[in-house]
């Protein structure tokens, strides 16, 4: 196992597709919070892999919102645009061990054939292209069909054995749970894509241990993908940090925050008046 320094390291991973809503400031008020509990530091990292979705605009209105929240980071923001590199070098030590498969199916075809869904709903890979034989693969990669890579979870799983992780609550000092990871439940993730040499999936697992993040704080709704993330951080030879699930701030409706719902945005609310000890209060952290 690698080294880890013995100075608590934390992240906020925001993705710059919009600007930050009260759900956003929560998490990284808790972030901050449990830097300070655990006497250790708060890094931010720019989760902007997908370049039609992320905006630079974006990423630098998520840094003046939060300075303006009073949070601060010690050395520059990682920017996840900048590490296609150290991703493709993660996915080639999966191929070494042929565990990443190539797959054409289209999202339709998926779809149709899914055996079921995965913890976020979305349709269960059915596995159609793990066993196709290596000729067809090569002449379809030549050819230059649209492609993506996945996971043998079932392989990785049975390489890895039991697979656990420790978990905290909200009050980060609090004592650890060891929870079992369930990796097979996800099928075979995507982990690369044409033109893209990572997925979230890989790209997290990397940039935690590239930052020597120690624990993780994230919300509940990012739970389930966690079991993905230590089975990759167990094939890559990383050591796992330690999670904290916070909750999530829901609408007057009960649904999760989100751009896409027309939820208001820190500076939206800013521009109205607010403060920052308004946004600590309305998300249950103020005084
Ligand atoms: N980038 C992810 C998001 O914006 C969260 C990162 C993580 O906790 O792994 O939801």
């Amino acid at each position: 196992m690698p080294n880890r320094s013995s100075n608590p390291i934390l992240r906020f991973a925001p993705s710059p597709n919009g600007r930050l809503h009260l759900g956003h400031a929560y998490s990284a008020l808790v972030t901050w919070r449990a830097a300070a509990t655990l006497g250790g530091t708060a890094l931010l990292r720019i989760e902007d892999i997908d370049a039609e979705r992320c905006k630079p605009e974006f990423a630098q209105a998520i840094e003046d919102d939060l300075h303006w929240l009073g949070l601060d980071w010690p050395v520059p923001v990682m920017h996840q645009s900048d590490r296609m590199q150290a991703y493709a070098d993660a996915g080639n030590a999966l191929r070494d061990q042929r565990l990443l498969y190539p797959c054409f199916c289209s999202r339709t075809e998926v779809a149709a054939l899914a055996t079921g869904t995965d913890p976020d709903g979305a349709p269960l890979y059915p596995g159609t292209c793990r066993h196709m034989a290596r000729s067809e693969q090569i002449e379809r990669l030549e050819r230059g069909d649209p492609v993506q890579f996945r996971l043998d979870t079932e392989a990785a799983t049975a390489r890895a054995g039991m697979l656990t992780y420790t978990v905290v609550g909200p009050l980060v000092t609090d004592r650890p749970q060891i929870r079992h990871a369930r990796p097979e439940r996800w099928g075979d993730v995507v982990l690369q894509r044409k033109g893209t040499p990572t997925s979230y999936h890989l790209a997290v697992v990397v940039d935690d241990a590239a930052q020597d993040i120690t624990h993780v704080t994230r919300g509940r709704d990012m739970e389930a993908a966690t079991d993905i993330h230590v089975l990759l951080q167990m094939l890559l030879g990383l050591t796992s940090p330690i999670y904290h699930f916070h909750r999530l701030i829901l609408d007057e409706d009960g649904r999760k925050l989100a751009k896409s719902k027309g939820s208001p945005s820190l500076a939206s609310l800013r521009e109205a008046g607010w403060t920052p000890a308004d946004v600590r209060r309305a998300v249950g952290l103020g005084d």
